[in-house]
């Protein structure tokens, strides 16, 4: 196990707190992060690449104590919507180390990008034009950079490769160039960067070189054109290990990988271009774990361990047939006796965390840790079947801080309306 899980008096405990005691404390669900991990995981990224500016990728986990936490490590931010921009801003990421993504920007979104002084990394010609319009009306220049798709096919689960010539993201690596130079002769836009990310949980480093040799070939092209890239994004991605036992690369692989490729061209082309790489999962990924209370036990065709969290707090097992190792907290040696699936209390056949597992006998009581969460876990909750999200805690040398208080029936209609017409007596 990671350095900061680890288990005493056969608990689990994460950054020296035990789990048993957290979900006593606090009730389950229960998110529990790891701020040394974070910031560890951070210094790792920032180590391999000590020329580079890492924009965390907001939508991995943008609570605000998280957010806080890395602009205290000095983290810039991409961010995916007006939401995730007004997070990171009152987090106090500077607006310089932001930049702005996505695949269909509203016009309300690109005028706080604007206004906010944010770079933009714009997706498709007519969002060029637009934010052309917009930056003039508003009397400023913005500096943007283009996404592109270069078209590389990493090997990982099809609804997280966003670099395939057939994906919604970017711009067509032929067609790119033509955008550039129509970005050159348009007011209002400042082309400075070039961008592609292209997927998420890479277990192989030989797709990003891919990418970086294609993205430099790029950069040459958009160079003589008279343009001149202050920076090259080369995305996010990097996986992490969800299997024990299983071994991924680590930043410096990443570095071994890209740097050779970034320094060379970029000394042959004669630009000095800063990398910027925009890391989400693998600097929260491991950082977090999930705890959930043990409802029932039952023995059927399968045995069921029912637990209060569901595909409500982590839909990953259901949307990417994701694998996360699970933990009974409070017998977390003891030895395996029997194969569970550990299925949560939403109302859909799919709601399964973990299947087949061989875990030490479970009852009615135990705590369920699932292990690996930090990173589109929480962020992608939700309120389906009427549940409140849970509570987040924080555990930091030793000492416990709620970074998220758990929802109340109240938060569950808070922005529902009944017409006055329906209020008459039924
Ligand atoms: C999601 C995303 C990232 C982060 O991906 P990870 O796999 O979490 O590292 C980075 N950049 C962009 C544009 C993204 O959409």
């Amino acid at each position: 196990m990671d350095n900061h899980i680890s288990i005493q008096d056969h608990h689990l405990t994460i950054g020296g707190v035990d789990t048993v005691s957290l979900a006593d404390e606090y009730g389950t669900p229960l998110y529990v992060t790891c701020e040394q991990r974070i910031r560890r995981n951070f210094r790792t990224f920032k180590e391999a690449f000590p020329d580079a500016d890492i924009y965390y990728a907001a939508k991995a986990n943008w609570n605000l104590a998280i957010l806080r936490i890395l602009a205290s490590e000095g983290a810039g931010a991409d961010v995916f919507s007006d939401g995730e921009l007004y997070v990171a801003l009152l987090a106090g990421i500077p607006p310089e180390k932001i930049l702005f993504n996505g695949n269909s920007k509203t016009v309300y979104e690109l005028q706080m990008a604007i206004d906010s002084g944010v770079r933009i990394s714009i997706d498709s010609p007519d969002e060029l034009r637009v934010l052309s319009d917009l930056s003039v009306k508003s009397g400023k220049t913005v500096d943007v950079a283009f996404r592109v798709n270069p078209d590389v096919s990493p090997d990982t689960h099809p609804k997280i490769a966003t670099g395939l010539a057939t994906s919604k993201f970017g711009i067509g690596y032929k067609d790119v160039l033509n955008v550039y130079k129509e970005a050159k002769e348009l007011s209002g836009v400042n082309p400075v960067g070039i961008h592609c990310h292209i997927g998420s949980q890479i277990t192989d480093v030989s797709p990003f070189g891919e990418a970086a040799e294609r993205m430099m070939d790029l950069a040459e092209q958009i160079t003589s054109l008279g343009i001149d890239l202050e920076f090259v994004d080369l995305g996010g991605g990097l996986g992490i290990p969800y299997q024990k036992d299983v071994q991924t690369p680590e930043p410096r692989d990443l570095a071994d990988t890209i740097l050779p490729v970034f320094d060379a061209r970029s000394r042959d082309i004669g630009i000095t271009p800063k990398l910027v790489l925009e890391p989400g999962r693998y600097i929260v990924g491991d950082a977090g774990i999930l705890l959930a209370g043990v409802n029932t036990v039952k023995r059927s065709a399968k045995n069921f361990v029912g637990v209060d969290a569901g595909l409500n707090l982590l839909i990953r097992p259901a949307m990417y047939d994701a694998y996360h190792e699970v933990v009974v907290a409070n017998r977390a040696d003891l030895a395996y006796e029997e194969t569970y699936d550990i299925a949560g209390p939403i109302c859909e056949s799919g709601d399964i965390l973990a299947k087949d597992r061989r875990l030490p006998l479970i009852e009615p009581g135990d705590v369920i840790a699932v292990l690996d969460v930090g990173a589109y876990g929480f962020s992608m909750s939700s309120q389906y079947n009427g549940r409140c999200r849970c509570a987040e805690v924080l555990v930091s040398d030793g000492g416990v801080d709620v970074i998220r208080e758990q929802e109340c029936y109240g938060d569950l209609i808070a922005k529902h309306v009944v017409p006055a017409r329906l209020l008459t007596t039924l």
